[in-house]
């Protein structure tokens, strides 16, 4: 199958909890980092960038080319080429245009009936163009890229559940208490609401993983929720292994070693979340 929508990766492994890995707008590193892991694990995932990161690093179908070009060394992998946190429709239809199958329209600085009536016109193009889309509610607060929230807004139960069964997107996020970034203390997550989601009738994403306990990920993993988007966590790991490579070899002019040491320690990183998304019963 290769190249994916969200509810072909949801078929595919039976609605299993899957990765999506923040790969900056195309990165070759990243993406050979995470077609790596992915081959070992036996799993797919979603490949994701923001549009601020899309435009600033190959722009929309160079994105989509790039994950192409490594997806062909690696033809056993599914993959979902993803467009985080669209806040306006019109990168939704730009990135939709360019071949992206899966796309988050993010209307959640919205009111509530807005978000509603902008995420069934995203879907409505989705759907024309074979792809599946994501939808934001309430605010994930922190910052990474061009998202950056103050305060957070947790939605209620009936919120939820009220816009599940109005927009009928493919993924739903609502915000639990997750935040986007590295998180400033212990996180404080709405368990209360989490497990009163799990009679809903979606498929639920959790947005800011980047600091969350392995446990956390793995009881979410056994809740149901099917998508865990990295980001920051990627960056560091990716950026530790350059420094260590490049301290103990300060002479290296080589881009293809020592990048390579930062893809070799993303993507054992990438192979752990992997492990931690699938929970043995
Ligand atoms: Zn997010």
């Amino acid at each position: 199958m290769a190249s994916c929508n969200a509810q072909e990766l949801l078929d595919r492994y039976d609605r299993k909890a899957l990765p999506s890995f923040d790969v900056g707008g195309g990165n070759v590193d990243f993406l050979e980092a995470a077609f790596e892991a992915a081959e070992k694990s036996g799993r797919g995932m979603y490949l994701s960038s923001t549009p601020s990161t899309v435009q600033s690093y190959l722009g929309f179908e160079g994105y989509v080319s790039a994950i192409q070009m490594v997806a062909k060394r690696h033809p056993g992998v599914d993959y979902a080429i993803h467009l985080d946190h669209s806040k306006e429709l019109k990168f939704v239809e730009e990135a939709l245009q360019a071949g992206f199958r899966s796309v988050m329209y993010d209307g959640s600085h919205l009111s509530f009936e807005e978000n509603v009536e902008n995420t069934k016109k995203a879907l409505a193009w989705a759907k024309a163009k074979g792809a599946t889309l994501e939808c934001e509610l309430g605010t994930i607060s922190g910052k990474e890229d061009e998202i950056e929230e103050e305060g957070e807004k947790l939605p209620t139960f009936e919120e939820i559940s009220r816009f599940v069964s109005e927009t009928a997107a493919t993924l739903t996020a609502p915000a639990i208490g997750t935040v986007h970034g590295h998180f400033k203390g212990e996180p404080r997550l709405n368990w209360a609401v989490v497990d009163q989601m799990k009679d809903l009738n979606g498929n639920f994403v959790l947005h800011g993983c980047t600091g969350l306990d392995p446990q956390i990920l793995t009881e979410f993993a056994r809740r149901g929720w099917v998508k865990f988007n990295f980001a920051t966590a990627l960056r560091d790991e990716f950026r530790q292994g350059l420094v260590e490579h490049l301290e103990k070899h300060p002479k290296d002019l080589k881009p293809f070693t020592y990048l390579k040491a930062g893809r070799s320690r993303l993507s054992s990183y990438m192979s752990e979340i992997f492990g931690h998304l699938d929970p043995k019963e």
